[in-house]
């Protein structure tokens, strides 16, 4: 039985691909900073278990590793839309900052953090939801702190999956398609079972020598 860690857990598109991958029969570690609705989350899935994990603060990433010993995969999905982030000609640098710390700074920290158990795998992956707004060949207007946070957190899937190839770990992003999720809105035309079902495919189903590509619905997408 395989282990799976995935970041900010405990509703949406996190919830939701631990809930997928738990009904196969791996072993889930459903993390969130939030320790009520994150233990809350945990008891409803089978082969679950909750760990406290803030991905912006060193401290929480730090404990939570320690707690660990082995790991398969690791899935970073905590993600925030800032309030204000509306306009890249009045937006406060300081705004997109903070998003691009959350959003792909988040990633590596855990990343490495979890890197002793990930290199003990026999198939060991890093899997990075990301979006189409960070799409370098298809910028557009919405959410700009957002979308850069998604093109740095593709600049960090490649950079990690050159360092880690030889020491056979795979990374990818995956965009999961506009979901109906709190980020997503009501109005989105996917559903959270359907955006999920990339990130799943990743984590555990897609070739073990794929690694440094961007995925939408198990194909290869441009940057
Ligand atoms: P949600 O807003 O529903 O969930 C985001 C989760 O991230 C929440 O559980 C949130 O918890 C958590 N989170 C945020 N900051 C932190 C942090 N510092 N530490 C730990 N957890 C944190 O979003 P979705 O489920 O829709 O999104 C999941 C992923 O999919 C994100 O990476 C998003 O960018 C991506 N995505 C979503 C799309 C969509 O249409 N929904 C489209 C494309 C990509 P808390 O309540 O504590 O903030």
């Amino acid at each position: 039985m395989k282990t799976v860690l995935i970041t900010g857990a405990y509703r949406g598109l996190g919830f939701e691909t631990a809930r997928q991958i738990s009904e196969r029969g791996w072993k889930v570690i459903l993390t969130a900073r939030r320790r009520d609705q994150g233990t809350s989350a945990a008891t409803k899935l089978k082969n679950t278990s909750f760990l406290e994990l803030d991905i912006t603060n060193e401290a929480s990433v730090s404990k939570a590793a320690k707690k660990l010993s082995e790991l398969d995969v690791l899935i970073n999905n905590a993600a925030i839309v800032p309030e204000g982030d509306e306009n890249i000609l009045t937006i406060q640098p300081e705004l997109m900052a903070e998003t691009i710390a959350t959003n792909a700074l988040g990633a590596l920290r855990v990343s490495q953090a979890f890197l002793p158990q990930l290199l003990k795998s026999s198939s060991g992956r890093i899997v990075n939801v990301s979006s189409g707004a960070g799409q370098l060949n298809d910028m557009g207007t919405w959410a700009p702190a957002y979308s850069a946070s998604k093109t740095t957190l593709n600049a960090v899937t490649c950079l990690l999956a050159v360092a880690l190839k030889e020491k056979g770990i795979v990374v990818n992003s995956v965009c999961p398609g506009w979901c109906r999720t709190e980020m997503g809105g009501a109005g989105a035309p996917r559903s959270a079972e359907q955006g999920a079902e990339g990130i799943v495919w990743l984590a555990m189903d897609a070739p073990q020598n794929k690694t440094g590509l961007f995925w939408r619905d198990r194909e290869v997408i441009p940057w």
